[in-house]
């Protein structure tokens, strides 16, 4: 008998005759034997319904009631699967975050879980009782309901599967697992049988919205066993695990792309030291992450530095900037919101010379310009022009050979 965390996302979850079907998969796995913990999203379109709701009456909807409002999309797939549950005659109880429960800090919309009460799920499942947990909520240190961003229910079953030291965390969506790029974009994507933890993260927080980055982190740090599956077949989905032999064989596992960044440039900035730090600081006193910068070599004492923000931070970002930039005598500031970053990521890069030439080089056989370039140990990442995601996504996919069956060691 094995202690076993399943989540379901929102398609699987999407109708009334979708949450039926979940409830047979729980209950077959039930009859297994097995203890199950089970973690559901929103109905699909839930979510983004509710924002949308909360952004027709407020200008700048955010903080406590923000989530009061988002957080209740999963108040209904708990109750309704509970339902379901029971009506095929199982023992089945719904739980919300602060029922569990699932402590987090209070920053309101990305809140990080700090820790998830045993006490109340070890009773109900000593009692031979479901439990359907709602993902994406929990509750700080006030009783105020949070939530841990989008994509959050994978983060709350990670948590939970690493909190209770289950067996298995089992993540049911609407793809049969984890492919070497989005298969709604590529018909050529294949599904991986493993990657690591290492490979996943990258992937993750780079675009791959398949696993939210966080539950990837959680996955890593406690050594969850992951597998990622479909809720419509039977077929076996993708492990996420610790890196093994087999994996540093392939140069590059996959490709991702995010449109949800936009690039600033500042033009002809004095070249002296502080007026990065000048510049960039009123972005971290407003909470604005930055992800890639860019700065060029110097000309006539002035350069110019140019980055990325996520597209929700990018408005404020420009203001911001432009109001420091004629502080420290900058010429003008560019902003372009018309750009994807699009990634290949792969372990074996580490010991392979030649993968990013072999990326700039696929790129300019299809006349993609490249803008910005980023790399670590196993990524490398160029941003482009918006309208050129899906070809150089497909150019690369093919370039790194990842449609084949066998991805082997290949010369460059
Ligand atoms: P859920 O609602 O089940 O959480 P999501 O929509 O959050 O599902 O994530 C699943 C989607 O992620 C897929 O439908 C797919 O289009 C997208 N996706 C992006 N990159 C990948 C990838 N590398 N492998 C699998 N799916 C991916
Ligand atoms: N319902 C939330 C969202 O749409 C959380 C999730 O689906 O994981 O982001
Ligand atoms: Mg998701």
């Amino acid at each position: 008998m094995a202690l076993i965390v399943q989540k379901y996302g929102g398609t699987s979850v999407g109708s009334a005759e979708r949450i039926k079907n979940v409830a047979r998969r729980v209950a077959g796995t039930k009859d297994q034997g097995h203890d199950v913990v089970v973690v559901v999203s929103a109905m699909a379109g839930e979510t983004d319904r509710l924002i949308g709701l909360a952004s027709e009456v407020s200008g700048h909807p955010a903080g406590r009631e923000y989530d009061v409002v988002l957080s209740t999309g999963e108040q209904v797939t708990i109750g309704l699967l509970a339902l379901a549950l029971q009506d095929l005659g199982y023992r089945a109880k719904s739980f919300t975050g602060h029922q569990i429960p699932i402590l987090t800090d209070s920053v309101h919309s990305s809140a990080r879980i700090r820790s998830i009460g045993e006490k109340r799920i070890r009773k109900e499942l000593a009692e031979g009782t479901i439990l359907v947990v709602a993902g994406f909520q929990g509750v700080d240190e006030e009783g105020d309901i949070t939530t841990l961003g989008r994509g959050g229910s994978d983060t709350t079953a990670v948590a939970l599967a690493a909190a209770l030291k289950a067996d298995l965390c089992e993540i049911y969506t609407d793809v049969e697992g984890i492919f070497t790029t989005d298969p709604a974009i590529c018909p050529d994507a294949r599904k991986l049988e493993k990657i690591s933890y290492d490979e996943m993260l990258e992937m993750a927080s780079l675009g791959a919205k398949v696993l939210q980055t966080r539950s990837v982190e959680f996955a890593k740090k406690y050594d969850v066993p992951l597998m990622v599956r479909s809720s419509f077949t039977e077929d076996d989905g993708t492990i996420v695990c610790k890196e093994d032999e087999e994996m540093e064989k392939a140069m590059v596992s996959g490709i991702t792309y995010n449109k949800d960044e936009a690039k600033i440039s500042v033009v002809r900035v004095p070249d002296r030291p502080g007026i990065a730090a000048r510049l960039f600081r009123p972005l971290t006193e407003a909470g604005i992450n930055i992800d890639m910068i860019v700065q060029n070599i110097s000309h006539d004492g002035h350069t110019d530095l140019t980055f990325t923000v996520s597209k929700g931070d990018y408005r404020k970002a420009l203001e911001l900037v432009r109001s420091k930039a004629s502080e420290v005598e900058a010429e003008d500031v560019i902003g372009d919101p018309d750009i994807a970053k699009i990634s290949i990521v792969g372990a074996g890069m580490r010991s392979h010379a030649g993968v990013a030439s072999r990326m700039f080089e696929t790129f300019s056989r299809e006349g993609i310009n490249i803008q910005m370039i980023s790399t670590s140990e196993i990524k490398i990442s160029c941003v482009v022009d918006v309208k050129y995601t899906e070809l150089a996504v497909r150019v690369l996919h093919e370039a790194f050979g990842l449609g084949r069956e066998e991805v082997t060691e290949e010369p460059l």
